[in-house]
């Protein structure tokens, strides 16, 4: 066997070991920069010529090529690199998609020649020496008409240069490469189309659910005045009251469903404003009561607040909203009545109202979402409660404005306790207008 023979034999068994090794190493499941760094570490160990390597991807959104995987160059100096569209042997490669060979130090020079000192300056500092490679081969990495970079070896010291004969295998590598770039992309694209169908699936169900809701009061309205409008029927003037208040009452479900559907996305964006003032907080709890209580002859509604309860410095419109939502969900899921207390409690720098109800409860895993945008108990009963899901987010949303806090405590099949807290002062001496803003749970 001649000398030449035997060394064709072992360059062509040690790239066929290169590609066997990247094949193999593009089929683990890692990140792309960590399957580039095993790719470039697998390539410069099989490659004797290929002393530096480094894989430099485009970046459309900077407009620069940055690089994602180097052998003999630090990456961290190497990422201060600014490297343009058409610059230095990359950016040529890139341009044109074709290979180039510079087999020696005069092309690489010539090559190299419109190299920002800058990206210059930190290529000798990723290096730890101001010197051009003896020779160099750049390929594209690239799917048909998808470019995503360009793949750089380069000889330093050996007196063996790149040759055209190196240039297939080097381009089945840089295809490979090419392929799992590609590859990780579109499962990032996919994923994002993934997560942005989700995000409206549940918009659609929000909407259907919501629409649902408002339908319910709506539809209890319209029978009862429809009803009321026949003229072949004479009803009694009870009937009539009674029917009446019926439309009241739901007129004033469909005006809270609407509140809470507005203030909550107010709170999204920030825009929920608290206008805080003297608040008797004793007085509005009971004006609150009383209007409740005449909602229902099931539940016994008391208030229990101490004689020297404080005035507060807080919004009365969004307080009484709070109470009203927390009372209005003590009625609706205590549907077998019972008493409902709400209690007030006076703290060194802050007061505590709680709301108990003797109701149906919340399991202990359904009390930690329980403030979350549009999260709603699943009735094992099946029977139905109309509701958003809306209140206690909002709830929460003013308190927090109010730098208070809302916790709820229950046993199923015995009842939940509703609490907040708010500052006694604090809120107006403060010049900036208040703004609620709610990020959990976000559509
Ligand atoms: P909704 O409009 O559904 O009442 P909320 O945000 O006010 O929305 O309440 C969210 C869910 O928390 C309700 O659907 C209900 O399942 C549960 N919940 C709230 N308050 C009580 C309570 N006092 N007793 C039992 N369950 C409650």
């Amino acid at each position: 066997m001649s000398v030449l023979t035997g060394r064709k034999l072992s360059r062509r068994t040690r790239e066929l070991h290169a590609l066997t090794e990247v094949a193999k190493t593009l089929t683990a499941q890692l990140t792309l920069p960590d399957l580039l760094d095993a790719v470039m570490s697998t390539l410069t160990d099989a490659l004797d010529l290929a002393e530096r390597g480094v894989i430099m991807l485009w970046d459309q959104s900077s407009g620069l090529f940055r690089p994602e995987a180097a052998v003999g160059f630090d990456l961290t100096i190497m990422r201060e690199m600014g490297l343009r569209a058409g610059e230095s042997i990359t950016g040529k490669v890139y341009d044109d998609g074709h290979p180039r060979l510079l087999a020696t130090a005069q092309e690489v020079e010539q090559d190299m020649a419109d190299m920002r000192p800058a990206n210059r300056a930190v290529r000798a500092r990723a290096i730890g020496v101001d010197l051009l490679p003896r020779g160099a081969l750049a390929v594209p990495l690239r799917v048909g008409e998808r470019r995503f970079g360009v793949l750089m070896l380069e000889t330093v010291h050996q007196p063996v240069r790149f040759a055209a004969e190196d240039l297939p295998f080097v381009q089945t590598l840089a295809d490979l490469i090419a392929l799992a770039v590609d590859r990780a992309r579109l499962e990032i694209e996919m994923e994002a189309i993934r997560d942005a169908r989700q995000a409206d699936r549940l918009r659609s169900e929000v909407m259907a659910t919501l629409s649902h809701e408002l339908r319910t009061p709506l539809a209890a309205i319209k029978g009862y005045a429809t009803a009321l409008l026949l003229e072949e029927v004479n009803w009694p003037d009870e009937k009539r009251r009674e029917f009446l208040q019926l439309i009241d009452d739901e007129c004033d479900n469909l005006q809270r469903m609407i509140a809470d559907i507005l203030d909550s996305s107010m709170i999204d964006v920030g825009q929920l404003v608290i206008e805080p003032q003297p608040v008797r907080l004793p007085r509005l709890t009971r004006e609150i009561a009383e209007e409740m209580q005449r909602r229902t002859d099931k539940h016994h509604i008391v208030v229990d607040f101490p004689p020297d309860f404080p005035i507060i410095d807080a919004d009365p419109l969004r307080l009484k909203q709070v109470i009203r939502n927390i009372l209005d969900n003590a009625l609706k899921y205590s549907p077998h009545g019972g008493l409902v207390v709400i209690r007030g409690e006076v703290r060194p720098s802050d007061v505590v109202v709680s709301i108990s109800d003797q109701g149906v409860g919340i399991s202990p895993e359904d009390l930690i979402p329980l403030f979350e945008k549009y999260f709603r108990v699943k009735s094992p009963t099946g029977y139905h409660v109309p509701g958003t899901g809306l209140g206690l987010p909002v709830a929460r949303g003013i308190i927090e404005a109010h730098r208070g806090r809302i916790w709820a405590e229950s046993k199923v099949g015995q009842g939940t306790t509703l609490y907040f807290s708010v500052p006694c002062t604090g809120l107006s001496s403060d010049s900036a207008p208040y703004l609620a803003s709610n990020e959990a749970g976000q559509l």
